[in-house]
Formats: C-alpha cells, structure tokens, sequence
C-alpha cells in the first residue's frame, strides 16, 4: 500500500487532534509530511515527536526559534517555518498528496485555497472557506482537478447519502431536498429573555460535541448551521430553497437526502468526528476509526422539532446572505468572527452577536466575488466595521 503524504492544517485544535487520533491507528497507510498551528508550541512539539513530520509551521519567527530549538535539542529532524506563505507552502508541496484543512476561521483560506489549486486531496473542515469564498474555491477545485471531501459531519453524512457522481445535478439524481440536522445548542430550550445572560463559558459547553471556543459559540447562536447552509450550497450545488434545517438534540442522525420517490437516505452514528475524518482520510474505502458501535437500544429515541428564528436570528441572516450572494457571506462571516471574539471577551452579549451582524451587513453593501482580493476586501472592510459598531456598543 502507497502511503498517503498528510499536511495537517490546525493540527493543535480539536479536529487536527482526532485527524491524528486516526491517523495513529493506520501508520501503514498515513505519513504525516507538515503539522500547522498557531500558537500552541508545547502541543505541537509533542505531536512532532510521536508523528515526526519533515515540516512545522506556527504564526511567527519568536514562536519558531522556540519550537525549532526544542526540536535540535530531542534530536527531531523536523524544519519549522513561520507565517501564512508557509502554510501556503506545506498545503500545495509537491509530495502532498492529502491536506486536512483544520484551521479555525478566515485564516484558512489562502491555505486551503493554495490546497485546491495544487489538485490535492482536500478534507474540509475549516467551513469558513466556502463561505466566504464559496465560488471561488469551487471554481479551484474543478479547475485543478483537486479531490474535495467534506469533513463537518453533516455534509459528510449527506456526501455518503447522495449518489457517487453528482455531476449532473442533484435534482438530476431525484434529490427533493437536503436535510441539515442542528443539535440547537446547548440554549436550545432557554427562553429568549435568558440568552441575555449567558456567558462564554455556558456557550462552550455544548451537549454532544467538544469543539474548539468559535465553533461551539456559533452553535450556541446557531450560525454554524447557517454557515453549513452555505456550505452545503456549494459543496452540493443546491439551492437555498432545498436546504432545510431541523433541530435534532441527540446528534445521531447526521444528516438526510430526501429523494423525489419519497425514499430518505441518512448517515447515523456516534458524534465522534473521527467518524468522517477516516472516512475522509481512506475515501473510498473505511478505516477503523475508533469510534464504538451505536447503540440504538441504549438511545431508545430521536427527536425533531423546527429551528426558532426568533431567538436564533443568525440562522435567517445565513440564508438571507446566501440569497444575496457576492461578498454578502463573506462579510456575514468576518462579522460573525468580530461578535463572537467580542462575545468570548465579555465585551458583547450572546444577543448582541446577530445584531452586530445584521448591522455589519446592513452598513456594507455586498459586491461581486470575483477575485480573492474582492474576498479578502470585503472581510477586512466588515471586520472594520464590525470592530467598530463593537466600540461604540461599549461606549454606551
Ligand atoms: P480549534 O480552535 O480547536 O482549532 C483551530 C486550529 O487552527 C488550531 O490548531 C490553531 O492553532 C489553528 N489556527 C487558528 N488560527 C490560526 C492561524 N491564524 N494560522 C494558523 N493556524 C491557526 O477549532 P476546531 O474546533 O478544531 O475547528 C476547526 C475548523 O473545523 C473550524 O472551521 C470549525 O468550524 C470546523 N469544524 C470543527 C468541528 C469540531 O468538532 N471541532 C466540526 C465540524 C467543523
Ligand atoms: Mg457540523
């Protein structure tokens, strides 16, 4: 068996740790080539010395100098590079093969981007890249032949339900509609007067899932079911109008296909994300992931009811974004990283992140996405914006 070359981007979070939890148990089928991170040294000094990767990339030259010595020191033959080319770099090298994009947020753009246009095997974690440039990304990955296989459950669970070649269309292939499961968070039952209240750390502590602090804040507010709209917009040429969102608090069902003959195709298991993290890993085969068999008489029951627009307004504001197109989910999302950064800092309530949002996006009219400098315009004139609307909500 060829083994596969893996570039981990994010290697430190909470993807990046199970995409090597994986990759642990398949050393015969998987050689880590580069570990990405940012700021954590002393974790990604520890997977350098069980992984032994020829590259390392953190965000500066100080962090670099600190990890490279300590890598001299353990006798590691590991180079460490610093800064975003880098990551650029270990995404697009030529013995690649596989690049796991796991960084949080806008910052992974360029990486990824640099991944699709280098005709790598893509396994996309990091959501805010198709959202911010969904066009763009798509364009890449079909110019350049790049495989692209979705590692955010839900999209994983409805790319395992859909035919093998979709190439004509999902309505082509009788798809009706897709159905995004959401587990509503963990204020899925508080009352809209209580949301005032909450803080960071009730936000982060999400019923089913442990994530890093942005994704489970954006699961408290339900934007990343709204970002995963969009995302499943692109990643399955669908419109809006045949994504449909229902609140499923168990998390077992992943996601659902329904087909015009009225038959409804699921993906069901565990919520362990090393699920369609090996799945991506070994597409198209299936690897042992870890993960236990689930347990449906132990579960005993699943349970669905409709999202709230009310008191999860940032799951309207996705769609509505989406509808509008251009750089609309661009600046939706840039606005979205300010509140939610804010919201970690106690500088703006839980309600205050749609508003802050729904503000961004009223003050900046949407442009074309044409280029990735129209993309990267957008998010850094939203970001200004939003910064400031923060500001003046603080001065108050
Ligand atoms: P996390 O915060 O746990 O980890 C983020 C990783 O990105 C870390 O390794 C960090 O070092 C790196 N990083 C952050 N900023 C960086 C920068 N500027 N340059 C280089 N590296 C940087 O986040 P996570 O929960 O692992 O989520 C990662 C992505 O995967 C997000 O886009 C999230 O929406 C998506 N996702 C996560 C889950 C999950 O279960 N955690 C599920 C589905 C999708
Ligand atoms: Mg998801």
């Amino acid at each position: 068996m060829i083994r596969q070359n893996v570039t981990v981007l994010g290697a430190t979070g909470s993807i990046g740790v199970n995409t090597l939890d994986v990759i642990r148990r398949h050393p015969e089928r998987f050689a880590v080539f580069a570990l990405c991170a940012n700021s954590q040294v002393q974790r990604l000094f520890e997977q350098i010395r069980e992984f032994a990767p020829r590259h390392a990339v953190v965000r500066d030259a100080p962090l670099a100098d600190e990890l490279a010595r300590r890598c001299r020191d353990a006798g590691l033959p590991t180079t460490v590079h610093h800064g975003v080319g880098a990551l650029s770099e270990m995404a697009a090298h030529p013995e690649v093969d596989t690049v796991m994009a796991a960084i949080v947020g806008a910052a992974g753009l360029e990486p990824t981007l640099a991944a699709a246009r280098a005709g790598k095997k893509v396994l996309l974690a990091n959501k805010e890249v198709l959202v911010m440039a969904g066009e763009l990304f798509m364009r890449a990955v079909r110019e350049h032949g790049a495989l692209l296989l979705p590692v955010d459950s839900e999209h994983n669970a409805i790319f395992q339900s859909l035919p093998t070649d979709i190439s004509r269309g999902i309505s082509a292939c009788g798809v009706r509609r897709i159905l995004l499961t959401a587990s509503g968070g963990p204020f899925r039952t508080l009352a809209r007067a209580d949301l005032d209240e909450v803080t960071p750390e009730a936000a982060c502590a999400h019923p089913n899932w442990v994530m890093g602090r942005k994704i489970s804040v954006d699961s408290a507010t339900m934007m990343n079911k709204g970002l995963e709209v969009i995302e499943a917009h692109w990643l399955f040429d669908c419109p809006p109008g045949q994504i449909q969102v229902v609140v499923h608090p168990q998390s077992v069902i992943h996601s659902l296909v329904d087909y015009v003959d009225g038959s409804v195709i699921a993906q069901l298991g565990n919520p362990d994300m090393r699920t369609p993290i090996a799945y991506a890993l070994a597409y198209p085969e299936r690897i042992d992931a870890g993960v236990p068999s689930l347990d449906l008489l132990a579960l005993a029951r699943l349970d669905f009811e409709a999202p709230d627009p009310d008191r999860f307004p940032c799951l309207p504001l996705a769609y509505a974004a989406l509808r509008a197109g251009g750089t609309a989910p661009a600046i939706l999302n840039a606005a979205n990283e300010v509140a939610v950064a804010s919201f970690l800092d106690r500088r703006l309530p839980f309600p205050g992140i749609p508003r802050l949002i729904e503000a961004t996006l009223a003050a900046l009219p949407a442009g074309a996405e044409g280029s990735l400098d129209d993309v990267l315009a957008a998010d850094a004139e939203a970001r200004r914006i939003a910064a400031g609307l923060v500001m003046e909500a603080g001065a108050r």
